[in-house]
This record gives structure tokens, sequence and C-alpha cells, in this order.
């Protein structure tokens, strides 16, 4: 699959002219796979980067939209959550790069290429919604639903048979007596 190769999020920066360059990314399934800590398993997000090729630094612009795909909290129906965000990353190229910052990276003169993928993952994390719900046009169905699940529930504790396994000390005093 394209999106698991180890190339596909590689930006080889040493081959670009100065000025502007377009890359288009997809994030499904298969990509978030490859983190195992992920919360976001299913999902489509299409990620558009604008990258500025200057001398010594490139500005990235990220442009992702699409969905993830989540368990409505109140009636546990599957829904795609639209979402959808901006990144910028500026990677300064130095003849003695320093430690990466989250929206500035350093990389070497001699380097030639650097990776994207966590940055992505990163980035479409952030989309991620606190708690999914089902939107304000599918409240109703949402209601019926949670309400049918809590009737549900009720009646299966209702019919759940009490176990009767109580013994009456009385009754045990009484078996006593006879045995004696
Ligand atoms: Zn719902």
């Amino acid at each position: 699959m394209a999106s698991q190769s180890t190339t596909a999020y590689e930006i080889r920066f040493s081959a670009l002219k100065n000025g502007f360059h377009y890359y288009d990314y997809a994030l499904d399934q298969a990509f978030f796979m490859q983190f195992p800590e992920s919360l976001i398993t299913q999902a489509f997000i299409n990620v558009r980067l604008c990258l500025e090729r200057k001398t010594r630094e490139m500005v990235l612009d990220f442009r992702l939209s699409g969905s993830i795909q989540g368990v409505c909290d109140r009636c546990l129906t599957e829904l795609d959550h639209p979402v959808e965000g901006d990144a910028r990353l500026l990677v300064k190229i130095e003849d003695e790069p320093i430690e990466n910052t989250d929206q500035i990276w350093y990389v070497s003169t001699t380097a030639w290429s650097f990776q994207l993928t966590e940055y992505l993952y990163e980035s479409a994390s952030l989309l991620l919604p606190l708690r999914f719900v089902c939107r304000a046009d599918q409240q109703l169905a949402c209601d019926e639903r949670l309400s049918s699940w809590m009737s549900h529930a009720t009646n299966s504790i209702a019919h759940t048979p009490e176990v009767v396994e109580q013994t009456d000390p009385r009754w045990e005093k009484l078996k006593q007596l006879k045995i004696n």
C-alpha cells in the first residue's frame, strides 16, 4: 500500500528549486495503523501541502480536511466526524542544526531529505474531537436510539431473576431442632 511506504512522506528537498511545490497525501486506516498508540483508527484525511523552498529554509503550509470515524457517546451509532485544520512548519537548513521544536525543524546542509510521517500523524491527532456525538440535525434520532437503549437496559434489569439463595435463620433453627 502506498501510504505505508517509507518514502511516501519523505520530502527530498535537496532536489527542489526555490519556489512553490505542492504535495497531496491521504491519511487512511493503513496510515494510522503504523502508530499502535493512535486514538484514530478509521479515518480519511486529505492533506494538501504547499512548500515554499528558499535558499536556507522551507515554509510548509498544510491543509487537512476529511473525516474521522468514531462511536456516538450517547447512542453508540458509528459516525463520521468531519475535520478540518491548518498547520505550518518551518524547516531551516543549517550548517549545525539544533534541536527541533514543534513548529521549527532544523536540517543539516548536508542532508537531502526529511520525513513527514510523524508530523502528519501528530497534526491529524490534534483534529480528534474530545467526544463523538451525533450532529445537531441527527439529535432526534440520537435521542430515540438513546431512549431505546435505556429502556432495553431497564427491561433487562427488571427481567433478571433475583437469585434467591437466602436462608432464613428460623428455618435453620427448626432443622437443628428436628435433628436433635
Ligand atoms: Zn448519537
